[in-house]
C-alpha cells in the first residue's frame, strides 16, 4: 500500500510498508508486486532496488478494479477494548463497509481518541492487502451519541438492539428479514448501522434514536458481543445487497 498516489513509471516506497516488503516478505530485485493507493486502481510493479531508504519500483500497468459494494454501508460502533476493535476493523474491511465511526455512547467502555483511529487505520491497510480491496474503509473521527443519531442524512438508519420482552413496547425491534423488502428499494444509496457497547444502549438513547427515525433491529434471542453484532449485521447486509445491475445509477 502506498499512501502516495501511484502512476506509471519509477516509484519509491518508504516507511512501514517498505520495511514490511523488504524485511518480512524479503523482496528481491526483479520481483513482481501489486500496489494500490486507495484510489480504486491497482498497479503492477517490478522491484528495481531494495535499499536502506526504501524499495524502488517501476510501475508497469494500472487498472481499475471495483470490489466495492453497490451502495455505501457505514457503521457507528461503540468500540470494544483493544484487540477486539482491531479484529472488528479487519472484518468490516473484508465485508465492504465504507466507514467505521467510533461511537461514544453513555455506556461505552473505551474512550476512542486520535491514537485509536491511527491504530485502526493500520488494520484497514493490512485487511485491504489481504482481501484485495483497493479502496480504503475510512475510520471516522470519534463522535458522540447525539452527533450520530441527529445527523440529517437520507440514509436508511438501523441500530442493533435486542427486542424487549414486552412486544407492545414502542421500542420493539424488527428482524433484518422483515426489512428485506425495504432494503431492496433501488433508490437507497446509503445504509447506516449503529451498534452499542457491552452494557447496551440506555432507554433514553433508544428513545432518542427512534425519535430521529432510526429503526431498531433485533439479531435474535442471544446477547451478542458488540463486535459479533456489528459483523453479523454487516455480513447480512452485504450478502443481501443488490447486485450492480439492480441498482439505479
Ligand atoms: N446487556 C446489553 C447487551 C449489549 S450487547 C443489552 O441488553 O442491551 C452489545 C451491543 O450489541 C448492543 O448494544 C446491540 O447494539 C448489539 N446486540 C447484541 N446482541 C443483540 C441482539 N440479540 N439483537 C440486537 N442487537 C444486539
Amino acid at each position: 500500500f502506498s499512501s502516495e498516489a501511484l502512476s506509471l513509471g519509477p516509484f519509491c516506497l518508504q516507511g512501514a510498508e517498505a520495511h514490511h516488503l523488504s524485511h518480512v516478505m524479503r523482496t528481491k530485485v526483479g520481483d513482481e508486486v501489486v500496489l494500490f493507493d486507495g484510489s480504486g486502481d491497482e498497479f503492477d510493479a517490478r522491484v528495481t532496488e531494495v535499499g536502506r531508504k526504501g524499495v524502488q519500483f517501476v510501475v508497469t500497468d494500472q487498472r481499475s478494479i471495483d470490489r466495492e459494494l453497490t451502495r455505501s454501508l457505514e457503521l457507528a460502533v461503540s468500540l470494544p477494548r483493544g484487540d477486539r476493535s482491531e479484529w472488528l476493523t479487519q472484518k468490516l474491511v473484508e465485508l465492504g463497509v465504507s466507514l467505521l465511526t467510533p461511537w461514544q455512547t453513555t455506556r461505552s467502555v473505551a474512550v476512542p481518541n486520535a491514537k485509536t483511529v491511527q491504530r485502526l487505520d493500520r488494520q484497514v491497510i493490512e485487511a485491504s492487502k489481504q482481501c484485495g480491496r483497493n479502496r480504503l474503509m475510512r475510520i471516522g473521527p470519534p463522535v458522540s451519541f447525539c452527533d450520530v443519531v441527529s445527523a440529517d442524512h437520507h440514509a436508511v438508519r438501523l441500530f442493533a438492539h435486542p427486542g424487549p420482552p414486552d412486544p407492545n413496547s414502542s421500542a420493539r425491534a424488527t428482524s433484518l428479514v422483515r426489512l428485506s423488502d425495504r432494503l431492496r428499494d433501488r433508490s437507497i444509496r446509503h445504509v447506516v448501522v449503529g451498534v452499542g457497547p457491552e452494557g447496551g444502549f440506555t432507554d433514553e438513547e433508544v428513545r432518542q434514536a427512534q425519535q430521529h427515525g432510526w429503526q431498531a433491529v433485533d439479531l435474535g434471542p442471544r446477547v451478542l458481543r458488540t463486535e459479533t453484532a456489528a459483523m453479523a449485521i454487516a455480513a447480512w447486509l452485504m450478502l443481501n445487497w443488490p447486485e450492480s445491475d439492480e441498482v439505479e445509477s
